[in-house]
């Protein structure tokens, strides 16, 4: 079973799609990675869905890949007297560190790090910025602000500090907990929510111990800020743009999202593009011109995911807003446009063995139209930086590591198979175009170019590239 795309599709879970015949019937549809949401899952929950999916694994015969997303410091006021207020732009409103249920006044801020941390002048966004406040004076205890804008405030809404730089690691006691319970399950994946600072990520590492691999969820200024340094220690990134448009002005996310796509592509670590992308298909079986137009920005850009949120956890057509992602994307890549525009964001090689021997793989590859790359990867790091040169034919990802295979599901153009590694160089070039065969990339007598680092299990020594003819019978030729 193959792909007709490079774009990867990233799916969550929810209520809509829990069952294990739902989740089979979405990675028919397209999708590469589940994302299991702990702001909502319970332990248990994960568990039996991180079971449902290695069931489902094992029944389609492909490494899927399980990303799980750690809700990490989400901000909410208390509770109201009567559940919500009114509120009118002009007057004061103090946010305390009083339990007591709030009124038109006043209400708990049960997070006593911001109430020392805010500034006169600062900006606080609550309910996704539909009530604005600022603050007008601030003791460490309350915080007197004034109503910019919005007329409403109801029991524990979301607060944004977009301003406030937050003394508070990007790990809640929460997500500590959920966080030892995804590793010990065993996902690919953990997102990181709301980072702010590079040591944020050194905290988790420190916990996952190479376990899981880090995305990091960019949807703070502080984040945008420190990009080069935040994608130096992550594995992945994420443009998370439902947190992102509120934290910073909302036509401003386009170019960030850009700018993080171009950044992490120089880089060589995955970029996944999410929120609202089929926003409408949480309630309608087609999406609008835009949200298509949306979908086709991030796959013309060359990111290497693209996500569903509400629209295949909790809206009515998931199955839909998968197969809808997926015609996008193979629409898009198949626009006589599309090589070019991802050919000028392609970056130079770094100084090594493997970024070299990439670059060549995919010229030789293209100049004599070959059917497919294959790499042989153990850690990854090799089908990553094939990757990275977005070649126009195929990666095959050929790992004995089933963790690293389901961890490239996420990766731009690249097809993952599990395999043994190879006894010696005809082994490895036959098995190579066995696989190609096997897996339909290739017919006998179409040509495949092989890399790998020799001799076989050198870690990093990528130092190989041969050129193979598949034989008549699926078997390496010569
Ligand atoms: P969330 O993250 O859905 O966990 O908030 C994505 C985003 O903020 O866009
Ligand atoms: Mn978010």
């Amino acid at each position: 079973m193959r792909r007709s795309r490079k774009v990867k599709i990233l799916a969550t879970l929810g209520p809509a799609s829990s069952d294990e015949v739902m989740i089979k019937r979405l990675f028919e549809a397209g999708a590469d990675v589940f994302r299991i949401n702990m702001s909502h899952a319970s332990h248990e929950l994960m568990r039996e869905l991180v079971a449902r999916l290695r069931k489902v694994e094992e029944e389609v015969g492909r490494p899927i890949g399980i990303l799980a997303d750690l809700q990490g410091p989400k901000l909410r006021v208390g509770k109201f007297e009567n559940g919500s207020v009114e509120l009118e732009p002009g007057q004061t409103f103090t946010l305390d560190d009083n339990p007591k249920p709030g009124d038109d006044k006043r209400v708990h801020l049960p997070h006593p790090e911001i109430l020392k941390s805010v500034e006169p002048g600062h900006r606080l966004l609550i309910d996704d910025g539909r009530l604005q406040l600022k603050v007008i004076k601030a003791n460490g205890k309350s915080i007197v602000c004034e109503v910019v804008s919005g007329t409403k405030i109801s029991d524990k809404k979301g607060v944004s500090l977009p301003d406030t730089d937050l003394p508070v690691g990007a790990l809640t006691e929460k997500d500590r907990k959920d966080l030892d319970a995804v590793l010990a399950t065993g996902v690919d994946w953990v997102a990181l929510s709301f980072v702010q600072r590079p040591e944020d990520l050194a905290e988790v590492r420190k916990i996952a111990r190479g376990r899981a691999a880090i995305m990091s969820k960019i949807e703070k200024p502080q984040a945008v800020a420190r990009l080069a340094e935040i994608i130096e220690l992550s594995d992945a990134l994420m443009v998370a743009r439902g947190d992102l448009g509120v934290e910073m002005p909302l036509e401003a996310v386009p170019g960030i999202q850009k700018q993080i796509t171009r950044a992490a592509r120089r880089a060589g670590k995955p970029v996944v593009v999410a929120t609202q992308m089929l926003e409408s298909m949480i309630s309608a079986p087609v999406p609008t011109r835009a949200e298509v137009s949306d979908v086709s920005i991030a796959v013309f850009e060359g990111a290497d995911a693209v996500m569903l949120s509400a629209e295949s956890a909790a809206g009515q057509y998931p199955v839909e807003a998968v197969a809808t992602m997926n015609a996008i994307a193979v629409q898009v890549e198949k626009d006589p446009l599309y090589p070019g525009i991802i050919n000028a964001q392609r970056s130079e090689p770094e100084a090594t063995g493997a970024d070299a021997i990439s670059l060549a793989a995919r010229q030789i590859g293209e100049t004599l139209k070959l059917a497919a790359i294959v790499t042989y990867t153990a850690s990854g790091t090799t089908g990553l930086r094939a990757a990275r040169e977005r070649p126009q034919l195929p990666i095959i990802a050929l790992s004995p590591v089933v963790e690293t295979a389901r961890r490239l599901s996420l990766v731009w153009g690249t097809h993952c198979v599990v395999t043994e590694d190879a006894n010696d160089l005809d082994d490895m070039v036959d098995r190579a175009c066995r696989i190609a065969f096997r897996e339909n990339f290739g017919g006998a007598g179409d040509r495949i170019i092989i890399t790998a680092g020799v001799p076989l299990r050198t870690p990093g020594a990528t130092n190989m590239l041969r050129i193979a003819y598949i034989g008549s019978d699926g078997q390496g030729g010569h």
